[in-house]
């Protein structure tokens, strides 16, 4: 190729906790894979959960990958020319590509709740994945294009004023494959090992799948490297790239940290967040080397 470089990555955190050994690894590999291609790092503050992001875990997480020796070239603290990066600034963006999809008729409202959808499982729900939809709200057939003549008001709320959640209608029985350049060949298989997810959000709020796919788009991301509890999620989102036309990018999905009991490590431990590292006296620029001999050990042959 030329001397012109295409690879861009990016971290992208979400402001509801203090980041933590485990996302200080994972942060480390895509910086560390952006260098490797000099290529260009995005920060983006995933900060969508209203909830659950304070602007204080926003200062913190800049300052903490700072701390980590990390750098990156766009982002909210230094702009760049696809600003904005805080993705709670970019909603007509998100609503853009929710309508791409409403008129393509590949999503139907919803108007069951969390405990709807398990009730009608059947069954308690262990782990983190979300329960395989069972279809109560899905039309028979796919549905037709939404002609929509309040757009604003339609995306919450049904004819009825019921409050709803846009799903996206999976392909059943279709397998997804991709080659992740960490983990190896990966396949899913539509309506079985996931099922219809949520794209829109019914306080208006776009869901994580709908919303990191827009700007992974947006931002001309060419390999997303991020936690292996995302492989199944990347599934959902080759579907989203498909129905939206769009190439997607590649995918790099870093093994998780685990604590001595195999606990998948997360911000509630707080003994381990960067926070506390520091204060104890830890110095990062001696984590580099281990990791990437840790990296070099994990990825497939
Ligand atoms: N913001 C998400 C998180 O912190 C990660 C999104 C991604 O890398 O796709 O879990």
């Amino acid at each position: 190729m030329s001397g012109v470089n295409l690879y861009r990555g990016r971290l992208a955190p979400s402001p509801t906790g203090y980041l933590h050994l485990g996302h200080a690894r994972t942060f480390w590999v895509a910086w560390h894979r952006a260098r490797q291609h000099a290529g260009t790092l995005v920060l983006r503050n995933e900060d969508l959960d209203r909830d659950r992001c304070r602007p204080e875990y926003v200062t913190a997480m800049v300052e903490d990958l700072r701390w980590l020796g990390l750098d990156w070239q766009e982002g909210p603290d230094c702009g760049g020319p696809h600003a904005p990066y805080d993705q709670s600034r970019r909603h007509a963006w998100h609503v853009a590509v929710f309508e791409q999809l409403r008129s393509s008729g590949c999503v139907y409202p919803c108007v069951c709740s969390r405990k709807d959808v398990l009730q009608a499982l059947g069954a308690p729900h262990a782990g983190e994945e979300e329960p395989v939809y069972p279809g109560t709200c899905r039309p028979e057939k796919r549905p037709q294009p939404i002609v929509v003549t309040d757009p604003a008001r339609l995306r919450h709320r049904d004819a009825h004023g019921r409050r709803v959640n846009w799903r996206f209608r999976v392909p059943d029985g279709e397998r997804i494959t991709f080659a992740d350049g960490a983990a190896g060949p990966q396949e899913f298989v539509a309506g079985r090992d996931f099922g219809d997810f949520v794209v829109w959000r019914h306080d208006d709020v776009p869901a994580y799948q709908l919303a990191v796919v827009a700007d992974d788009h947006a931002m001309g991301i060419t390999e997303v490297v991020r936690g292996a509890d995302l492989l199944l999620s990347t599934a959902r989102q080759l579907l989203l790239y498909h129905a939206l036309g769009w190439t997607p990018p590649q995918f790099f999905h870093v093994p998780l940290m685990t604590d001595e009991r195999g606990t998948r490590l997360a911000k509630r431990h707080d003994a381990l967040s960067l926070r506390a590292l520091r204060a104890a006296g830890a110095h990062p620029a001696e984590w580099g080397a281990e990791w990437e001999a840790w990296l070099a050990q994990t990825l497939p042959a």
